[in-house]
């Protein structure tokens, strides 16, 4: 595993996909998952030059928080959060990007100390073993929302199937896009929906074709 150069492989892909969709690099972010990993092999990849990490266990995330964060890093919460540990975690993150339930934002709101960035969560493939909302329920949902001020909706994310070819992965990255410049133009309160978190090691340059703003990735940066 050479982190130099798997560094500059998916950074270098990455800038190649934007370029390609006619986007600029600046336009995708990436987030460095690094829940296959320990926190000494992470800091040696926040040597290289990452800037952002996604973890998606509450005590791996606040592990690593407690032993790297003098890096001035943003820590993105990628998986899914119960309620009963968001006391725990919510006020280290700068991005949560799993809000799958009305609860679970009515547990941040209680307990978050700030406006906290969120991505809603959007089961576009409705495959049932998959987390989030179904597209067909947003609006009732973003209404159970509208009095919480503290979870700042800042764009949905959605995670395809495994197995899913390139044409059904270009068929639910353009649905989630489409999903999201529709809840963005509604201009709403602390729901400004301008991002969109799809796009993992396997299917991330299809994600930035299809408007991803930020991608999470893991394997490509430790195979
Ligand atoms: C693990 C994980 C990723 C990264 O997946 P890779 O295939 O390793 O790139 C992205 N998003 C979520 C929610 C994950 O749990």
């Amino acid at each position: 595993m050479n982190l130099v150069e798997n560094k500059a492989r998916v950074y270098e892909e990455v800038e190649q996909a934007s370029l390609q969709a006619g986007r600029s690099k600046q336009s995708v972010h990436i987030i460095a998952v690094t829940k296959y990993v320990d926190s000494s092999i992470t800091n040696e990849l926040i040597e290289t030059g990452v800037k952002a990490i996604g973890e998606n266990r509450v005590d791996r995330f606040l592990e690593k928080y407690q032993e790297l964060n003098h890096h001035s890093l943003e820590w993105h919460f990628i998986g899914t959060l119960q309620r009963r540990k968001v006391k725990d975690v919510i006020n280290y993150v700068d991005y949560f990007h799993a809000l799958d339930s009305v609860k679970l934002a009515q547990e941040i709101q209680k307990r978050a100390e700030h406006p906290i960035r969120c991505f809603l969560e959007v089961n576009i493939s409705g495959e049932a073993s998959k987390h989030g909302f179904s597209p067909d329920e947003i609006d009732s949902i973003l209404e159970q929302l509208a009095p919480l001020d503290k979870v700042e909706l800042v764009g949905i994310m959605t995670m395809a199937p495994f197995e899913a070819d390139d044409e059904e992965l270009a068929r639910i990255f353009s649905e989630a896009k489409r999903l999201q410049l529709d809840l963005a133009s509604r201009q709403l309160p602390h729901m400004p929906f301008t991002e969109l978190s799809m796009g993992m090691s396997r299917d991330f340059p299809i994600a930035i074709a299809n408007g991803a703003t930020y991608v999470r990735i893991g394997t490509a940066f430790f195979k």
